[in-house]
């Protein structure tokens, strides 16, 4: 199953505004350093994050994406 969050890493500047906003708290500062000497932040425990959207609503960086799992209806013939 994809990740339900895509972090562009390169675009975070580490303010932490989705790390406090998260419910779930599930977002942490990674110790990695993307290309602008910024530890960004990191999905730390994909099964209890519930795709609220929250972070990425409130990165100024837009670095944050989320995917809502899409429900399907099958039809059945008889
Ligand atoms: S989508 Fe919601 S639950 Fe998931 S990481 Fe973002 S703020 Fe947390
Ligand atoms: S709100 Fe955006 S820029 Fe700030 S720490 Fe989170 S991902 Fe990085």
């Amino acid at each position: 199953m994809p990740s339900k969050v895509l972090i562009r890493e390169d675009l975070c500047k580490s303010c932490e505004l989705c790390v406090s906003i998260c419910p779930v708290h599930v977002l942490a500062l990674s110790n990695r350093l993307n290309s602008s000497g910024y530890h960004p932040v990191e999905l730390v425990d994909e099964e209890k994050c519930t795709s609220c959207t929250a972070c990425a609503r409130m990165c100024p960086e837009a670095a944050i994406e989320v995917f809502r799992p899409v429900k399907t209806e099958i039809s059945q013939k008889e």
